[in-house]
């Protein structure tokens, strides 16, 4: 959906549906200032305090995943926001967590506990480091029986190659670190990035801060693809690690890029979890399945107008689902 669409759509007057509601928001990266990482997977600094902010102005103080469910046990009307981060970057607790604290606000941070615990970089980060580091001007691949070839002379480009590659690198843990070590020799890069994630003695101070700690799978894996024996392994090893790291019961997980089967809940359930978050886009309901539970993605380009300022209206509009019923049309029609 273009800037100047959802620009034009934000005039649009809207009504709230009855009952309560909980919007849990997903975020996961946040950046230093000044920060233009190859593939940019969250929001800068500034554009969190500006979310912050606004949701300050209009009454709202994010609370932790668990708490607003626990409040919407009891709701009768009225909306709270939850704020959630996935993965355990260490910007998320240099930067997020002292945003959140001056403000009062809470998040949850869903830990992805095998890569923390080996100092693995996560697998998009493998990525962007092969084409950040590139030796040639172009690369040459074949995937799948099909060739692929990108320029890669300028950053631009390299960006691009990466948007190309990363929908073919959403595969089984196997063929991804094969079709991983492959661009390695293609692009002449060694060696793997620093794993940039926070290291559990970073990780301690967040739940007696008040924040949640949720599960996010050991190694980042998409659910579906695997074994139902696989599934149990990832989530309940997960849960398990994080209690003997942080000394913390995990109740909620995120699923890796928000893919799950039914032997994902069966896991969940099995391995003493209360609820699991999507990437499906939307709010909590009284009654919805604990498994299943909508988020609302709250990036930088949802909240900047058409000149690229950050706009209130816009992500005021984002964050209430304005553009949900447009982007479905789309997506339906696409
Ligand atoms: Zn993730």
């Amino acid at each position: 959906m273009s800037r100047w669409l959802r620009w034009l759509l934000s005039f649009l007057p809207r009504t709230a549906p009855p009952g309560p509601r909980l919007a849990i928001v997903r975020h996961h990266r946040v950046y230093a200032e000044g920060q233009q990482p190859l593939y940019r997977l969250g929001v800068g600094v500034a554009t969190l305090e500006r979310q912050l902010d606004l949701l300050g102005a209009l009454g709202f103080t994010p609370v932790t995943v668990a708490e607003g469910l626990a409040w919407l046990r009891g709701a009768r009307d009225g909306m709270r926001v939850a704020f959630s981060f996935d993965d355990g970057y260490r910007d998320n607790v240099a930067l997020a967590v002292p945003a959140l604290e001056r403000r009062g606000a809470r998040a949850t941070f869903y830990l992805a506990a095998g890569l923390i615990e080996s100092r693995t970089a996560p697998w998009w980060d493998r990525l962007a480091h092969r084409l950040e580091h590139a030796g040639g001007t172009d690369l040459d691949w074949t995937f799948d029986g099909r060739a692929v070839r990108a320029r890669l002379s300028t950053r631009g480009e390299r960006r691009a190659a990466l948007e190309l590659l990363l929908p073919m690198l959403r595969s089984a843990p196997e063929a991804q670190d094969r079709r991983l070590h492959e661009l390695s020799d293609r692009l002449s890069v060694p060696g793997e990035p620093a794993c940039e994630l926070a290291e559990w003695h970073e990780l301690t101070g967040l739940e007696p801060r008040g924040m949640e700690v949720g599960a996010h799978t050991l190694t980042h894996p998409f659910l579906s693809l695997l074994s139902p024996e696989r599934q149990d392994a990832e989530i309940g090893g997960s849960v398990d690690l994080i209690a003997r790291r942080l000394g913390v019961r995990c109740r909620g997980l995120a699923y890796p890029g928000g893919d799950y089967s039914a032997a994902s809940v069966a896991a969940c359930t099995r391995h003493g979890l209360a609820y699991a978050v999507t990437t499906l886009r939307g709010d909590v309901i009284p009654g919805a399945a604990p498994f299943e539970l909508p988020r609302r993605a709250w990036t930088e380009g949802g909240c900047r107008g058409p000149f690229g300022e950050f706009s209130a209206r816009l992500a005021g509009a984002e964050l209430a689902g304005a553009f949900d019923g447009w982007r479905r049309a789309a997506e339906a029609a696409s």
